[in-house]
């Protein structure tokens, strides 16, 4: 009787569970998306009970698709979505607020005095972290602060904390299990990095009860078992890590320099810094990537906000596109961008320019632009911005380092990445090979090699690179000055996004 990992991937709009077998190959997938609630401009909320029975279900159709037996599961990991704050009673089981998911800006307020007091540098050495909303700290603080009674029932211990890895694990273990693991307590911004604990200085300022927080522990653990009713027996959740920290490990990033680049909705790089957690500057993020048995390792983080959300505007907003997929040959219907850059900055700017006023601006426009010269110049724009974050960290961690990081050219993931068109030109704009493996799945699948080591399924992270196989390499190819001049126009289109922001008189939060 063969037997196989169940990855769940609990991520912000879907909930999938996907089968993998020895090889690391994906063999049964079931998804089901959730509900989204935006009730208030900048607000995001989520129903937590709904992520809890819409995360079983798949679970239970994906061992129904397989055989229905639960004994064929060795083991269960998780990966879910970040930062995403839940507050549940511990007697009733039931959330006392929605969950308040990391997109959610109601805490900027806050968060803009906690900057404007000075404990920036605080945060940054304790947690590796920007003082933001996205994070997971000032939401909690939020439903304490909002929900009638809720600091009271927390002080008295009635009430329990979770980002979404930590509630499904007490779910699926009835109450059980109250942990979290270091990748995702790392992004809460009250988790001290050096440490591995809960960062006292933190909750006191922030006025959070440390009863109500849970346990962290290592990525690769078996944390507890399921309750026999949800799958007709128990099996082992033995491994949780955030989305990014999961692909980082699924991409089997394990040595110090190694770097992912995940197009997904946004775009995310990462970085193993090896034991060390290293602090670089233009709002890059040092967070843990993962912890296995006395191994802990670090990682710098960048992200850019739209990425292959840009495609889904020109499919879903300007229908130009009728399909993502589609992007490819129209942009390769053309011989050049014709001269159009666009910046998507439709959120504002990130990491490295840092504008939060910006919005998305387009250029070089002429009578002769089509339809496939914007697709083209959307395209572009993911490698662009992609470009620009890759420089900063690379720079920035090669001081700091004595290794050369990022020195084996970059492995990619994620739906974009099946993208050629994109790909020869992520290679072509930063001088260096893109690899993308066979399987661009690599959240759940770093979910699954947590859990997997854990019980025992892979001896150890020699036996799970093996499994690690290329698809395609892309080298680059454009000569010199072709790359220059089209990094000096996307440079002067960021400008002009810039400028244009400079000159508004908007109120940003
Ligand atoms: P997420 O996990 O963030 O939901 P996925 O990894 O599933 O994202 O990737 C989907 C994203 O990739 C969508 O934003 C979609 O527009 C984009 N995308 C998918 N296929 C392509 C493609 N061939 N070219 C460009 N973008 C694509």
């Amino acid at each position: 009787m063969e037997k196989y990992i169940l990855a769940l991937d609990q991520g912000t709009t879907s909930c999938r569970a996907i089968i993998y077998d020895k090889k690391g190959n994906p063999v049964i997938t079931s998804q089901k998306e959730f509900q989204q609630f935006f009730p208030k401009s900048g607000w995001v909320e989520q129903d937590a009970m709904e992520i809890w029975t819409t995360q079983m279900n798949v679970a239970q159709e994906a061992i129904l698709k397989l055989n229905g037996d639960y004994q064929n599961i060795e083991g269960i990991g998780i990966t879910n979505q970040r930062e995403t704050t839940i507050v549940w009673d511990k007697n009733t089981g039931k959330p006392v607020y929605n969950a308040i998911v990391w997109q959610c800006r109601r805490t900027a307020d806050y968060c803009k005095k906690l900057k404007d007091e000075g404990y920036d540098k605080m945060f940054k050495e304790k947690t590796g972290l920007v003082i933001d909303s996205y994070f997971s700290a000032t939401k909690l603080r939020w439903i304490l602060e909002n929900v009638d009674g809720a600091k009271e029932k927390a002080e008295k211990g009635d009430l329990l904390f979770g980002t979404v890895e930590t509630w499904l694990i007490w779910k699926m273990t009835d109450g059980k299990a109250h942990v979290t693991d270091y990748s995702n307590a790392s992004r809460t911004m009250m988790f001290n990095i050096h440490d591995l604990a809960w960062d006292k200085e933190i909750l006191e300022l922030l006025g959070i009860p440390e009863k109500m927080l849970p346990e962290p522990v290592p990525s690769s653990k078996v944390y507890g078992e399921t309750k026999t009713t949800i799958f007709g027996g128990p099996i082992k959740i033995a491994g949780a890590g955030g989305d990014q920290q999961c692909a980082l490990f699924g991409q089997t990033c394990f040595e110090e320099g190694d770097v992912k680049s995940t197009y997904g909705t946004g775009n995310f790089l990462l970085m193993n810094t090896g034991d060390k957690p290293i602090s670089l500057d233009n709002g890059l993020l040092t967070t843990i990537a993962w912890g296995i048995g006395d191994e802990l390792k670090y990682a710098v983080e960048g992200s850019v906000f739209v990425c292959g959300a840009a495609i889904q505007w020109l499919r879903d907003e300007l229908k130009i596109i009728e399909k993502a997929p589609y992007a490819e040959p129209a942009s390769r219907a053309v011989e050049d961008n014709g001269g159009v850059y666009f910046v998507p900055s439709f959120v504002g700017l990130g990491a490295p320019h840092w504008d939060s006023g910006a919005r998305g601006t387009v250029v070089g426009l002429s009578r002769g632009t089509s339809r496939e010269h914007f697709i083209r110049a959307t395209v572009e724009s993911m490698a662009y911005q992609c470009k620009d974050l890759y420089d900063v960290m690379k720079k920035d961690a090669n001081k700091k380092s004595e290794e050369d990081m990022g020195g084996d050219g970059l492995r990619v993931d994620g739906g974009a990445s099946a993208n050629d068109f994109l790909m020869q030109f992520q290679a072509d704009i930063i001088g260096e090979k893109i690899v993308r493996p066979k399987v661009i799945e690599t959240t759940s699948l770093g979910a699954a090699y947590f859990a997997g080591l854990a019980v025992g399924y892979w001896k150890d992270k020699e036996d799970i690179k093996s499994n690690w196989v290329v698809d395609k390499v892309f080298e680059p190819k454009m000569d010199d000055a072709e790359r220059e001049k089209l990094l000096r126009g996307w440079s002067r289109a960021v400008k002009t996004a810039q400028y244009w922001s400079s000159l508004g008189d908007d109120e940003e939060e």
